[in-house]
């Protein structure tokens, strides 16, 4: 269970052309894809993958955000691959993360931050399930 982690390369850096790069830093630091696509999100899928966020504040943003253009899934496999990931993204508003990571990289703002990583091993597989059927998954 503690081996797989959800990431979304999300539509400001697929707009950016940071598709490539990030995957090779992704790969390069020990993670195995395990599925990958391009998709986009719908309001629906939106307002539920953040469903959590509902309440706050910044709900409607982050939903049009999400859904304006496509995204890049992924299921990624690595020993500790939560918590991992989430040091290799770095913290939610980029100009708090650390140097190295893909946020302080790649991201622009605290809304338009780059990169989705699950936070825990219970949420990997929702959104996992959320993304992938089981014959994506390799
Ligand atoms: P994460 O786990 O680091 O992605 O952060 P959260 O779970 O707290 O928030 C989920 C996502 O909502 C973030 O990655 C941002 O895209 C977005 N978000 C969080 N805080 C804000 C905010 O203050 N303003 C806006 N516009 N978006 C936010």
């Amino acid at each position: 269970m503690a081996h797989l982690t959800l990431m979304m390369i999300k539509p400001d850096a697929v707009e950016n052309g940071h598709i490539g790069n990030i995957l090779e830093k992704v790969t390069a630091a020990g993670f195995k894809i395990k599925a990958l696509k391009l998709t986009q999100l719908t309001q629906r899928d939106a307002e539920s993958f953040y469903a959590v966020h509902s309440e706050r504040p910044f709900f409607g943003e982050l939903v049009s955000f999400m859904t304006r253009g496509p995204i890049v899934a992924a299921l990624l496999e690595k020993e500790n691959a939560v918590s991992d990931f989430r040091t290799l993204i770095g913290a939610t508003n980029p100009a708090e993360a650390a140097e190295g990571t893909l946020r302080k990289l790649y991201a622009t703002s605290m809304g338009e931050n780059a990169v989705h990583g699950s936070d825990s091993d219970e949420n990997a597989m929702l959104e996992a399930a959320f993304h992938f059927s089981e014959r994506e998954r390799f």
